[in-house]
């Protein structure tokens, strides 16, 4: 099929999926006439890649993720398993304070500890690293 078509098949824009191409994320055959051909297996490696977007990760990321033998992969795959779990703890004490919050007594946020306690606990914001940037304190 060709580029809009497959556009449509994942409600993508075509211009997203030249920039997957380009970045060789999704790279599509070629027909004769120089115009790209997705197949359904380019269509199942879309929706993947959407779903990887969808959860924050890079291009660069999803590269590495989608072509087995890319160099540098279990490392990428390994840091955004430590971000994933990093976010699902945060997740959980946000959802514990709120969950909290809806119940809190105090008419001042300030006066509980409950309420001051999640605030205290909660970490910096995390800034996105770029490809290759290293976590670090952990050691590896
Ligand atoms: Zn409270």
């Amino acid at each position: 099929m060709k580029i809009g078509e497959a556009a449509r098949r994942v409600g993508a824009e075509v211009h997203v999926l030249r920039h997957w191409n380009d970045e060789g994320v999704v790279v599509p055959d070629r027909a004769p006439s120089g115009h790209r051909e997705y197949t359904e297996e380019h269509v199942r490696r879309l929706r993947v890649v959407q779903a990887c977007r969808g959860v924050g990760m890079s291009l660069a990321e999803i590269r590495l993720v989608l072509h087995r033998g890319e160099a540098g992969r279990a490392g990428a795959i390994e840091r955004r398993l430590r971000r994933i779990r990093a976010q699902r703890a945060r997740l959980a004490d946000a959802e514990r304070f709120l969950e909290h919050v809806i119940d809190c007594t105090h008419d001042l946020l300030t006066r509980c500890e409950d309420c001051t306690g999640y605030a205290l606990g909660a970490p910096e914001p995390v800034e996105e690293p770029g490809p290759g940037a290293v976590d670090g304190g952990d050691g590896r």
